[in-house]
Order: structure tokens, then C-alpha cells, then sequence
């Protein structure tokens, strides 16, 4: 799965010029696409809007530290999946602590050679990412199959409509991530497609109606004026 890891939106925090150019240069020349944020409101700015697929964020920023976002990204139900390597200065050993005890996933320590980092954001993305090594994706008891497009839950096949597929995958990849109507639209039918919020609605509850067919729980959560989730509803 290497040109996914490939495509993935890579959000910078850091507020010295220099050290994000470096980052940027390196991890772009790997495909990686990316955001950059200067200081802590931009940098959860960023999160809300681009949806990143992981997080390099520096310790030493003006206003917010480092950690202080990285807590806020995982106090919050929407991002707190989300991969996040902490930036420190060399020796801050109880700093290191505080990275990991905030939530950070790993930790590069400056100066760093930017092919390890590289190779750290590429170890993180490969832990992260929502599907297995044969290509399937697993939630509960539901299995979707990226390569065959089947989908099963406990041992019964589960017949989806393509576009109930798409909106499965997309809430299997970010368990508990809540999805508005807008954003379900635009990952599940493109941006420049026009449909209304209502269509959402439809499929979803096809969706549901087929994953209940079952006698499973109903794993799909509508949260009220937000829009939907797939979610575990002894663990919220
Ligand atoms: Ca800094």
C-alpha cells in the first residue's frame, strides 16, 4: 500500500522557517502532500479543515506549546486518532516524557537527519493506517475488503450498493470520526457533483438497514445536526 502511505497529507507545525522547509523538501520528494501551520490556532485550524493523515508538530511554539495541541487533538472525538510525532530539542528528557504522557505517537529529537524522519512518518503511517496487510478493513465484526469489494459481517456477506461501499469505507477508515452530510459527499461522491444533503441520508440508512440485516448491533451513529460516525455503542 505504499502509494497510499505516498498520498498522504502530512500537517507541519513549526514555527521556524528553515526547519519547515527542510521537512517540507523531504517529505514532498516522497509524495507526501503538505500543510503547514505557524503557531498553535493555525495548526488546529489546519486539523478541522484539511483532515491531515498525521501531525509533525514542534515542541517550542509561540502562544500554545507543542503538547497543549497535541491534548487538544485528542480531547476532541473527531481527531483524536489522529498520528502525531512531537519535534524536541536534544536532552529535554522529561520533556520527552510529557511528549509521549500528551499522546504523541513518537517523538524525533533535533537536530534529526531528515531521512529518518521520513522514515519515522512512514513507520507511523504504516501502523496507522486502517488496513491490515491483505487489504482488509476491519471494525467490530465487519470486514470490508478493499481489493474484492466484498464486505462481511461476523460470517454473512453483506450486499451493498456502490455508493453504501464508498460511505462504509470512508467511516471504517476513522472509527468514531464524526462525518457531516458536506464532508460525506465530497469523499463518497466528489466535490464538483451536486447532491442533495438528503441523498446522504438515503444511503445511510440503506447502509444501516443492510449492516443490521445481520442481527448485529447498529453500528452507525447519527449524531444530531452533525451527521454520522461508525462507532462501538459500549464505547462511547
Ligand atoms: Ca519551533
Amino acid at each position: 500500500m505504499t502509494s497510499q502511505d505516498a498520498t498522504a497529507l502530512i500537517l507541519i507545525v513549526e514555527d521556524e522557517a528553515p526547519q519547515v522547509e527542510v521537512l517540507r523538501y523531504n517529505l514532498e520528494r516522497e509524495g507526501y502532500r503538505i500543510v503547514v501551520a505557524m503557531d498553535g490556532e493555525e495548526a488546529l485550524e489546519a486539523v478541522a479543515i484539511h483532515h491531515p493523515d498525521l501531525a509533525i508538530i514542534d515542541w517550542m511554539l509561540p502562544q500554545r506549546s507543542g503538547v497543549e495541541i497535541c491534548r487538544h487533538i485528542r480531547a476532541n472525538v473527531e481527531t483524536q486518532r489522529l498520528p502525531i510525532i512531537m519535534l524536541t530539542a536534544r536532552g529535554e528528557e522529561s520533556d520527552r516524557v510529557l511528549g509521549l504522557d500528551s499522546g504523541a505517537d513518537d517523538y524525533v529529537i533535533k537536530p534529526y537527519s531528515p531521512r529518518e524522519m521520513v522514515a519515522r512518518v512512514r513507520a507511523l503511517l504504516r501502523r496507522t493506517r486502517p488496513e491490515n496487510d491483505e487489504g482488509q478493513i476491519i471494525f467490530e465484526d465487519i470486514l470490508l475488503d478493499i481489493v474484492s469489494h466484498k464486505v462481511t459481517r461476523g460470517d454473512k456477506r453483506i450486499a451493498l450498493g456502490p455508493t453504501e461501499y464508498r460511505i462504509l469505507k470512508v467511516l471504517m477508515e476513522k472509527p468514531g470520526r464524526v462525518y457531516s452530510r458536506e464532508r460525506l459527499l465530497d469523499r463518497v461522491w466528489g466535490s464538483d457533483i451536486h447532491v442533495e444533503d438528503r441523498t446522504v441520508d438515503v444511503h445511510v440508512g440503506r447502509l444501516r438497514k443492510a449492516l443490521k440485516s445481520t442481527g448485529g448491533p447498529d453500528l452507525i451513529r447519527t449524531v444530531r445536526g452533525s451527521g454520522y460516525a461508525i462507532d462501538n455503542p459500549d464505547s462511547i
